[in-house]
């Protein structure tokens, strides 16, 4: 018995499954969860002393690596000065100030703890903003957990939203409608019949809760022209792909204005952190200033924002060109594995997040997505897992390079890779 599995079952015993956020405890490959004890550049140790080759990153927003000694040097500072003081402090401005100047859309933002708040939040606000109720999504965007974005509604045309969760009533969803993502023509139909229903479309600019699904062309200036004409704000959820796909992220990198953004992750270095801004007539809606209210204990917090400080700086020009090249790399080396294997799958990236699909030739859709080999997958993940590569424990997820990443670690990646997919060309049982 490992010394994981003892604490997973101590775990267990304190929190639901065992731990603290579901996706955590494996349930989409089986088996129990690592517990990690130490991170440092690329890898993550486990509670055994097994290291490991970290392709989650904290769910992206480890971009700098493990404990980079800058951004652990920012927050060792920040913290002796003091924790918190629920009054303004001086780090507020300086991670805002550069959040506004890497992406101008943002003419005023707020710090809140957690990207599940930032779009709780930016919903809160358009609605205000518009005086209208609705909000359009698309199935297989992710966008944290409060009440009304918990549908998905599987795939297909617009029908008011059901709740993917047990306690969220229908009364709160009913305000929700869901379209299939990179379906333009969907937008255009809702907007052409309910317009002046419609407070807001909601998107992942890349969907990358799914799995990486990448926006088709001319689909997010769709969103943008469909919401600009009727009067409803576009919001992008951009809590993964901020300072991730660039220093202006998925607005910076298809040139296009949202009215909304949300962040979160990559911006708290690490630390637990949320933000939304935009529009400064939109914004103005919020208290102290407008009727709109929102608040947090612990917001803009000192040591998270110096965290938040300290990764932005780390992020120039040179910085996304190696992700940019480890990125392409990986996927380059991955396709050439399918092919020269004959497995059946693709690899779908965005800079330097990308998912490797098992089973299906390419995802456009959460349709498309749930069509992938999930038993394939499971034999993949553990096969990486025991030649030393830490994978998200489910197939709908994004694998997530980092500045600590370097081609060797790619390319130790693809010869396990290679050496998993030679043994199980099609799946173990699935
Ligand atoms: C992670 C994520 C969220 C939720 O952020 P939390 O900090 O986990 O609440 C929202 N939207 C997207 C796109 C995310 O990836």
């Amino acid at each position: 018995m490992t010394l994981s599995t003892k604490l997973y079952d101590e775990a267990v015993g304190l929190f639901p499954g065992g731990v603290n956020s579901p996706v955590r405890a494996w349930r989409n490959v089986g088996g129990t969860p690592l517990f990690l004890v130490r991170g440092r550049g690329a890898t993550v140790t486990d509670a055994d002393g097994k290291t490991y080759c970290d392709l989650i990153g904290s769910w992206g927003a480890a971009i700098a690596g493990h404990a980079h000694p800058r951004v652990v040097q920012a927050v060792q500072q920040a913290a002796a000065a003091g924790l918190g003081f629920g009054a303004p402090t001086t780090g507020e401005i300086e991670l805002g100030r550069a959040i506004r100047e890497a992406m101008p859309a943002i003419e005023r933002l707020r710090m809140v703890t957690s990207g599940t708040e930032a779009v709780m939040s930016a919903v809160r606000v358009a609605r205000a903003f518009t005086k209208r109720p609705t909000i359009l999504k698309f199935a297989g965007c992710y966008h944290g957990h409060s009440d009304g974005m918990l549908v998905r509604a599987g795939s297909g045309p617009m029908t008011f939203a059901l709740p993917d969760s047990a306690g969220v009533p229908e009364s709160v969803t009913m305000h929700t409608v869901v379209a299939d993502y990179n379906a333009a023509d969907q937008v255009r139909a809702y907007v052409a019949a309910k317009a002046s229903e419609l407070a807001a479309v909601i998107v992942e600019p890349v969907a990358a809760n799914m799995g990486v699904v990448p926006p088709q062309p001319g689909f997010l200036m769709a969103l943008r022209e469909a919401t600009r004409a009727c009067g409803a704000l576009l919001i992008f959820d951009e809590v993964i792909t901020g300072f991730r796909l660039g220093r202006g992220g998925a607005q910076g990198r298809f040139a296009i204005e949202p009215d909304l953004t949300c962040l979160g992750k990559i911006i708290g270095g690490g630390l637990p952190v949320g933000a939304f801004g935009g529009r400064a007539d939109v914004m103005e809606q919020l208290a102290p200033v407008g009727p709109v209210y929102q608040a947090g204990t612990l917001a803009g917090n000192p040591v998270t924002m110096a965290a938040g400080r300290a990764t932005l700086a780390l992020l120039d020009a040179a910085a996304y060109a190696h992700l940019e090249t480890l990125g392409a790399r990986m996927a380059a080396g991955l396709e050439t594995i399918l092919a020269r294997h004959r497995v059946a799958g693709c690899v779908q990236r965005v800079g330097s997040m990308l998912t490797l699909f098992l089973g299906i030739e390419r995802a456009a859709t959460l349709t498309d997505v749930e069509r992938l080999d999930r038993a394939w997958f499971r034999a993949f993940f553990f096969g990486m897992l025991e030649r030393g590569f830490y994978l998200p424990p489910s197939p709908f997820e994004a694998m997530f390079l980092s500045l600590a990443h370097g081609e060797e670690h790619v390319d130790e990646f693809l010869s396990a890779a290679e050496d998993v997919l030679r043994r199980t060309p099609h799946g173990a049982g699935g």
